[in-house]
């Protein structure tokens, strides 16, 4: 029989997180800092607003770009909140969760061959939606020695002729390393000396907790080649609503456009319902959330750090990911003896890429009662290792 599936699936590794989800998912009591989602429940302002939508009868499609009521309010959200302009009219894309936006982002720029920066270790899903786009993922290394931070020069010793753009994400997932104003305008120098596109994955942009968040998109000459990818998941509490958004220049949004057109329609009718109110008076839930989430990054960092486990105190995000160097094991190794054994998972940071083995990605996603329990259990754990 011929070979049924496209060699281009086929290469494509599978996901690293899964096996542990699965293992973690057949055993009881077990305490999961695992999972990249908060723990809170969307807003009741919010579901409210999504259920008067389907009792007045807001049942059929949008315009494929979104409605217009929501796109509106991103445009005046991202200009009140981060200092960015694009207009909601031909700008601005509502789409399935941001990892629609990042698969859009992809395809809509990618040429076959081309290569994308992407700055590791980071969120699972970049390269093999760019693999899948047709190029090729160009990794940079990170390590806990500039807190995950990539460093300028290091984009310059990868950039070929084939280089098409830089995936940046901050705060980043799985490190919580959040950059700069600085630091990123030493990026976007770069990025406009090679004339480089950014997609700037800003799902966490909301939860920062030291310094304000910055876009690169607001750093001069940068929104025209900037594609931002967003969305509700992560601050507003909303990942089963599946609803992300766009914001990149006209020529390039209206390529991702189309892509949208033909492989989506529009984003779930009902959430964007949710997602206008969710941006009009959700202000509030979004810092009660984002200072709960603070006090508990700050108790988990002082406990692993206390326990040996070393990591810098994270910007932003809902993750730590602590060195586990010294107990002689691999990643994967500690994950699965710490499942097995004391009943929590972590993710292994082998998982994310160039720079994360040797380290550990825990979610502070969780309640407090949970945290002192697993940090109990984790020293527990590694102390039976000294
Ligand atoms: N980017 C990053 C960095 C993420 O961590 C995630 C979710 N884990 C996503 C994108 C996808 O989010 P969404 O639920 O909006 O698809």
């Amino acid at each position: 029989m011929k070979d049924r599936l496209s060699s281009k699936v086929q290469q494509l590794k599978p996901s690293g997180i899964r096996r542990f989800f699965d293992l973690a998912a057949s055993m009881d009591d077990v305490i999961s800092l695992g999972v990249g989602e908060p723990d809170f429940v969307t807003s009741w302002a919010v579901r409210e607003a999504s259920i008067l939508s389907l009792e007045r009868g807001y049942t059929s499609y949008t315009a494929n770009a979104g409605l217009l009521e929501l796109r509106r309010e991103i445009e005046k959200y991202m200009q009140e909140s981060f200092s960015v302009s694009y207009r909601s009219t031909d700008e601005i894309i509502v789409t399935v969760g941001a990892s629609q936006a990042l698969d859009l982002a992809m395809r809509a720029i990618i040429n076959p061959g081309e290569e994308v920066i992407v700055v590791e270790p980071n969120f699972v899903s970049y390269s093999p939606l760019i693999e899948l786009a047709g190029g090729k993922a160009v990794a940079i290394g990170t390590t806990e020695e500039t807190e995950f931070k990539l460093q300028p020069e290091q984009i310059e010793q990868v950039i070929t002729n084939n280089t098409k753009a830089l995936l940046l994400c901050s705060p980043n997932n799985p490190t919580g390393s959040s950059l700069t104003k600085k630091e990123l305008e030493a990026i976007a120098e770069i990025v406009r000396a090679h004339d480089l596109l950014v997609i700037a994955d800003e799902i966490y942009a909301e939860l920062t907790y030291d310094d304000t968040f910055t876009s690169i998109a607001s750093l001069e000459g940068m929104k025209e080649r900037t594609i931002i990818v967003s969305g509700f998941s992560k601050g507003f509490a909303m990942t089963g609503w599946r609803l992300g958004y766009l914001c990149a220049p006209k020529e390039i949004a209206e390529a991702m456009l189309k892509i949208h057109q033909y492989t989506m329609m529009c984003a779930p009718t009902m959430a964007q319902y949710g997602a206008i109110e969710a941006l009009k008076n959700g202000k509030q839930d979004v810092e009660e959330m984002r200072k709960s989430y603070r006090r508990r990054r700050n108790y988990m960092v002082k406990s692993l750090n206390e326990m040996g486990l070393n990591c810098h105190l994270p910007g932003g995000a809902f993750y730590v990911f602590p060195s586990i160097k010294h107990t002689n094991l691999s990643s994967e190794q500690f994950a699965e003896q710490l499942l097995l054994e004391e009943r929590v998972a972590v993710v292994p940071g082998n998982v994310f890429g160039k720079g994360g083995e040797g380290h550990i990605r825990c979610s502070y996603a969780s309640s407090m009662e949970s945290l002192e329990e697993a940090m109990k259990r984790i020293s527990r754990f590694v102390h039976a290792r000294q």
